[in-house]
């Protein structure tokens, strides 16, 4: 298990508090709240990897809490451990319902308490290390391909809501067939890996997402970006890649490795408004096939460019 976890502890009686804390010290970070919407205040500021929360709270409870919590996506996965001094099956039963992990009853006893604590914990890594896996490509560490149409997505539907532009990159290796055929497969697995980590390191906004498309193809989803922006970072992607100076005997381009761009946007929003009335949104598909039309652009122009049609 690794050595340092951050574990959340609600209750209106700071003596239980005191008492939890005492127990679970070693576990690593805790922090600690005595009523419902501060401990929901300080779980959204930083998430924790376990709550450990009372049920009966003046105003809003243990329960009301819980609800509250799996109905966000950022803290719907976090495991709640309720406290509670009823044995009865009712109260279990709804706890369960409303997606709670466990009970401990109180008062709290250190060895109870620690193997429960020890085993949520785990169950929480190993989640955590599945659901990684699944968004993450193997080689390169970035985001995989599913989690990239997974954002693109709801930031597509998000962007309608509000109106807001989403901008696109859709980004190529150029000669890279040539690349593996002169330096060796596995130097070609060590390029993507470091062309990947430079489009990481190259953008700065928190809700900018860099994927691997698949083979040597990248894509970088810009929320609340429009064309001017994603241009400029196109050209900023350009000269971080050119700047490693990745050998490339055989580009047909430069002395180094090199990319070409295609970049796609929707300014006011993925909306049109027609003349009848209606609103119509355009397919998400129509900005992949925007950024895939440019990059086909600047591969005919040459290459080691971007483009914006
Ligand atoms: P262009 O400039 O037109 O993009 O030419 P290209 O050679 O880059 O394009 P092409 O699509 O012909 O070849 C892509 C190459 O990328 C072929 C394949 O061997 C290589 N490739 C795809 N995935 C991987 C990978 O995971 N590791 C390595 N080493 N090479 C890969
Ligand atoms: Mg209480
Ligand atoms: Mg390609
Ligand atoms: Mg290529």
């Amino acid at each position: 298990m690794q050595d340092s976890f951050s574990i959340l502890l609600v209750d209106d009686d700071p003596t239980v508090i005191g008492v939890l804390g005492t127990i679970l010290q070693e576990f690593g970070r805790l922090r600690f709240a005595t009523s419902g919407p501060d401990a929901l205040r300080m779980a959204r500021q930083s998430v924790p990897d376990l709550i450990l929360m009372d049920i009966e709270m003046p105003g809003m409870n243990g329960f009301d809490v819980c609800t509250a919590m799996k109905g966000m996506p950022l803290l719907m996965d976090v495991p709640i451990v309720f406290i509670t001094s009823h044995e009865d099956d009712e109260h279990e039963v709804k706890g369960l319902a409303l997606g709670a992990a466990d009970f401990i009853t109180k008062p709290p006893r250190a060895s109870q308490v620690v193997a429960r604590v020890r085993m949520h914990l785990r169950m929480k890594q190993m989640a955590d290390a599945l659901r990684n896996a699944a968004y993450q490509d193997g080689l390169t560490q970035i985001a995989n391909r599913r989690q990239f149409e997974e954002t693109l997505h709801r930031e597509w539907l998000r962007a309608q809501r509000v109106g807001s532009p989403t901008a696109l990159l859709m980004i190529d290796i150029d000669a890279f067939k040539k690349y593996n055929d002169h330096y060796g497969h596995p130097a070609g697995d060590r390029c993507l890996q470091a062309v990947a980590q430079a489009l990481q390191q190259a953008v700065h906004r928190p809700a900018d997402l860099v994927a691997r498309y698949g083979g040597e193809e990248f894509t970088v989803l810009l929320p609340e970006t429009d064309s001017c922006g994603a241009r400029f970072l196109a050209l900023h992607l350009l000269q971080a890649v050119a700047a490693l100076n990745l050998p490339h005997a055989r580009s047909p381009v430069a002395g180094h490795v090199t990319l070409s761009i295609g970049v796609s946007a929707f300014e006011e929003g993925p909306a049109t408004l027609h003349a009848q009335g209606g609103v119509a949104h355009p397919p998400v598909a129509s900005l992949l096939a925007a950024a895939d039309q440019a990059l086909y652009a600047a591969k005919e122009g040459g290459r080691c460019q971007g483009r914006y049609l």
